[in-house]
């Protein structure tokens, strides 16, 4: 009985010091961030980056889904992925596709209500060769303000998972499905999510990541072409987008007001460094 006992005491000791380990991790990715660590990324950063916007503005509010543990790591290919579609070609025949011409092209779209009521339009911005981009749903009130994606109370938390991830903001690239903000930060329509979706395909044709991370419900949908998936249940998973490695997490909208998803999130974005094959950043 003595050895039964000693095992069982092994047993909870190490379950006890892995949580441990991932939640000192947790809190380092979510903490304020001091001096980001050095990425090994050369390549040019497109958009200037100005100060971040007020962090007291709301968030735009995101579909919500509930924390729950993920299935095991499958592989799943977007059905609709083809990255310019025949309509999308014709346009771009001119000359080689750039994110300045397709932010041109967003800059006076009319494609959907959302133009009549939009201050700015938000392409994306960050480095053009980046090895990650993430997709986030649509701009909300500061976006809409500043034509930036991702600067508001959630961006922030954003750039802050990007910096314990050991990249700084403007090594990877920020994007939306839909490039205007819906009136009130409700979630865009399916109308408004197909009207837009053909300037992402080229963004991320003239990008070629490496790694996209989903974050939320409406990108994960979107790019995977099905309504009826759930972030919950999908997070964390190894999908597929037109060739590319698919990641999906939890918004940082979500985290803001779910302290028990972060943990989550940081085992998904450890495995978007996973197949980056770069290492977790060392930190003092
Ligand atoms: N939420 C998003 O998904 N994108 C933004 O740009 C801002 C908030």
């Amino acid at each position: 009985m003595r050895n039964a006992e000693y095992g069982w005491a092994m047993e909870e000791r190490e379950a006890l010091a892995r949580n441990l380990k991932q939640l000192i991790e947790l809190d380092r990715a979510l903490a304020p961030v001091a001096a980001p660590v050095a990425a090994p990324v050369a390549a040019p950063v497109a958009a200037p980056v100005a100060a971040p916007a007020s962090p007291a503005t709301k968030p735009a509010p995101v579909a919500k889904p509930s924390v729950a543990s993920a299935p095991p790591v499958v592989v799943r290919t977007s059905p609709v992925a083809a990255l310019v579609t025949p309509v999308e070609a014709v346009v771009t025949t001119t000359g080689p596709d750039s994110l300045e011409r397709i932010a041109a092209e967003i800059a006076t779209c009319r494609a959907c209500g959302l133009c009549d009521t939009r201050r700015s339009t938000v392409p994306g911005e960050g480095n053009l060769q980046p090895e990650l981009l993430f997709i986030g749903e649509g701009p909300g009130v500061d976006e809409d303000a500043t034509g930036r994606p991702c600067v508001g109370a959630a961006g922030q938390l954003l750039t802050k998972m990007i910096v314990a991830m050991g990249f700084k903001r403007e090594d990877v690239f920020i994007a939306n499905i839909i490039k205007c903000r819906p009136p009130g930060n409700r979630t865009p329509e399916p109308a408004e999510v197909t009207a837009c979706m053909g300037y992402l395909r080229r963004q991320i044709a003239a990008l070629k990541p490496t790694v996209i991370c989903a974050l939320g419900n409406t990108p994960l949908r979107a790019l995977m072409g099905d309504d009826n998936l759930d972030i919950t249940r999908m997070r964390g998973q190894k999908l597929s987008f037109a060739g590319i490695t698919l990641i999906p997490t939890f918004h940082p909208s979500y985290l803001l007001l779910n302290d028990e998803a972060k943990k989550p999130c940081w085992e998904d974005l450890k495995l978007v460094l996973k197949e980056l094959g770069r290492e977790l950043p060392k930190r003092g």
